[in-house]
């Protein structure tokens, strides 16, 4: 064992593969297959939502310690070619503030054709770059909106960049990175616009999807009596729009859907705390600095940075890899008794 900066215990090669059967898939005990790899590129940001970053943001990782674009582009191609991945989403911190972004899509669009190589994102800045990113190859993206009130949106986030975000949004659409997806975590103070948030998204003809707030914020403040629950979400909206359930897009899929007034528009709720997936879980992550972290909450992860750069192979990368998730846990653990939230934040971990 080791320790890497931020001060995760991090396994360099000794991840016990006992048990595990000889196939080219991210497969753990419980018998999950990851298939949906999110890849962190970053831990700066242009914003400081409340339930993510410290007002000050998180602490700079060293350059030499961010995995550089062209091993991210081969990170990217193992996990495809010999572990089973079969979509990509790019995240962090804020994707958009490295600038050799489009580079890195460019370069992963050309080894991994036919994989969806998607990214979330706040959208500021998105307006300058959507055109050139979908032309690097990106396919999708996720953009992470809470308020359409700029007074809210600018207490929470502690920027005043709704415009921006807003004119990311489009900019995307006209990019034509398609499905574009709303995400927004659910706060006390941002309730009572839950519902103009949605008509917005419901105009603009995005899918809006609520997501319950975890205790991955930095500052440590989350408290399960304070956060906004799916249900109490649903009667908010409930009081403007007629819901109906519509079940999940796919069984894996972690939000559930309701019609809205009667549809075609749609909203989701993924409801992490008060109705767990971990059971369904797909993912497999990739820190901005190299490691592997087969759970949110876990803070166990496997170092490939330094072992690609003494120049291991391809296969002894995937071999720690499918060790990493071979040992994936059960669950988030968040309702049990003596429960005690993960090292990392959520913009470290890369949502
Ligand atoms: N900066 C990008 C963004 O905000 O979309 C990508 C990184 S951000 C960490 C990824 C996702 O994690 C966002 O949708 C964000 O809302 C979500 N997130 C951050 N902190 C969270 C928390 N404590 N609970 C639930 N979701 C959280
Ligand atoms: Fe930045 Fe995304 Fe975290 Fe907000 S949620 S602080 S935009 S990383």
């Amino acid at each position: 064992m080791t320790t890497v900066e931020m001060g995760i215990p991090t396994v360099r090669s000794s991840v016990s593969l006992d048990g595990r059967p000889d196939v080219d898939q991210l497969v753990d005990r419980f018998g999950r297959v990851a298939r949906d790899l999110r890849v962190s590129i970053t831990e700066k940001c242009s914003l400081r939502c409340t339930y993510c970053m410290p007002e000050e943001g998180l602490p700079a990782i060293p350059a030499q310690n961010l995995l550089t674009a062209d091993e991210i582009v081969r990170l990217v191609d193992i996990a495809v070619h010999r572990l089973g991945v079969r979509e990509v989403r790019f995240t962090g911190g804020e994707p958009l503030m490295r600038v050799d972004l489009e580079r890195m899509i460019a370069g992963c669009a050309e080894r991994v054709p036919g994989i969806p190589l998607a990214m979330t994102t706040n959208a500021v800045g998105l307006e300058h770059r959507a055109a050139g990113l979908a032309r690097a190859g990106l396919t999708r993206v996720n953009v992470s909106l809470d308020s359409v009130d700029r007074e809210h949106f600018a207490r929470l986030t502690r920027r005043d960049r709704l415009p921006s975000v807003m004119a990311g949004i489009r900019a995307a659409a006209r990019a034509g990175l398609a499905p574009m997806k709303i995400n927004a975590v659910l706060m006390p103070e941002t309730l009572s616009g839950a519902a103009d948030l949605l008509e917005w998204c419901l105009h603009e003809g995005v899918t809006l999807r609520f997501i319950e707030e975890m205790p991955l914020d930095a500052d440590h403040e989350w408290a399960r009596d304070n956060m906004v629950t799916a249900d109490r979400l649903l009667a908010v909206l409930g009081e403007r729009f007629t819901l109906t359930e519509h079940g999940r897009e796919d069984p894996s899929a972690p939000a559930e859907e309701w019609l809205v007034d009667g549809g075609p528009g749609t909203v989701g709720i993924i409801a992490s705390v008060t109705r767990s997936f971990c059971s369904d879980c797909d993912r497999t992550r990739l820190t901005a600095e190299g490691t592997v972290r087969s759970c949110l909450f876990s803070d166990q992860e496997v170092d490939l940075r330094s072992v690609l750069r003494s120049g291991a192979g391809d296969e002894d990368l995937a071999q720690l890899w499918r060790g990493a998730m071979w040992n994936k846990w059960a669950g988030h653990g968040i309702n049990a008794a003596g429960f005690a939230p993960p090292q990392r934040s959520m913009g470290a971990i890369g949502g």
